[in-house]
């Protein structure tokens, strides 16, 4: 495989996605390392991490790296020490990549905290390319039933709006308040609906409020709008740091808000009284664990949780992405390779 090459999408110099920030570049096709696999992408879902990969609001770990970390595809090749994966193999890639499994975070069950973590598109080329490689620990196996391009979104979107929802300790039939409604809030709040809460979505976008009534949410309405009764949880998806008083101010006393996203513009200064008395609390999603992984895969599939999908062909990347940062499609994008 190493003399060969394919054509993927490269972040040349991050900045805006309109502007060609991401090209496509030839490539060799990865070397699986020796504990990991060559895996075939054939489906790729769109994450908003992409997006701040691409313009540079998270900082270069790789340069001219290949996004994309939700992949779907299947096990071409494999290094020397990997034991229990067949060639043909479906597999899932996801954001974390590698944890050095040594250190206290790791001991205590909290690989999403590890400060030797790496992340797939990111720290190495992801699934935005015909290619990509995945330590064999960390690879995920995607339950049956669920087509490539339904099972692309729960990899990242899917998984990360699970713990986003644990982190927000949403009690039995609570009433949970999501912030922003795109590819993770639509599974998170598939889940919580499925497991008994009381679902409000507040995001712009009629399309996408229309979406969630559709799901099962008792109400939609602007992200700026009070929700119609005191929340025991909330979760912020959208990147913008003014929401957090606003959603701070919607939680009833002992309430939690959860902040789901990677990059957040500023928060505005809060007023104690107003914003966090009575015990509110402010918490941070950071990654995820394998655990969250298999949990929430095993979940989605007991609930049949499914994505609302727009379709792009891999050599439409930029344009997917520009479509996810103008908010021109409700539930999630994945690209389908035809690069190869
Ligand atoms: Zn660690
Ligand atoms: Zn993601």
């Amino acid at each position: 495989m190493a003399d060969r090459t394919m054509r993927a999408w490269s972040v040349v110099a991050p900045g805006p996605v309109e502007e060609g920030a991401l090209r496509l570049v030839e490539k060799p096709v990865p070397t699986p390392g020796e504990d990991e696999l060559l895996v075939r992408v054939r489906v790729c879902g769109v994450c908003r991490t992409d997006l701040h990969v691409v313009e540079g609001d998270l900082e270069v770990h790789r340069p001219a790296v290949t996004p994309g970390h939700q992949v779907v595809g299947t096990v071409a090749g494999f290094g020397t020490a990997v034991r229990g994966f067949t060639v043909g193999d479906r597999v899932g890639v996801a954001w974390l990549r590698r944890t050095d499994g040594t250190c206290a975070y790791c001991a205590r069950g909290a690989e999403n905290l590890c400060p030797a973590s790496r992340y797939t598109g990111w720290d190495a080329d992801g699934g935005y390319a015909p290619y990509t490689t995945v330590p064999a620990a960390f690879a995920h196996r995607l339950p049956g039933g669920l087509d490539d391009v339904a099972a692309a979104p729960l990899l990242c979107a899917g998984i990360i709006g699970y713990r986003a929802l644990r982190r927000a300790a949403l009690p039995p039939g609570g009433r949970l308040g999501l912030y922003g409604f795109g590819g993770s809030a639509h599974l998170c709040a598939q889940v919580a609906l499925a497991e008994g809460a009381r679902v409000h979505v507040l995001t712009r976008g009629a399309a996408a409020r229309r979406l969630a009534l559709e799901l099962g949410a008792a109400s939609a309405r602007e992200a700026s709008d009070p929700p119609p009764e005191p929340l025991d949880s909330a979760i912020l998806f959208a990147p913008v740091g003014e929401l957090v008083p606003v959603a701070l101010r919607a939680l009833d006393r002992g309430g939690v808000l959860a902040i789901a996203g990677i990059h957040l513009s500023d928060v505005p200064p809060l007023n104690y009284e107003r914003e966090l008395f009575y015990e509110r609390e402010l918490r941070s999603v950071t990654s995820n664990t394998r655990e969250d992984a298999r949990e929430f895969l095993a979940i989605a599939a007991r609930h049949g949780v499914r994505a609302t999908t727009h379709v792009y062909p891999l050599s439409e990347a930029p344009r997917a992405l520009a479509d996810l940062k103008a908010g021109r499609f409700d539930g999630a994008a994945v690209l389908v390779d035809d690069l190869d």
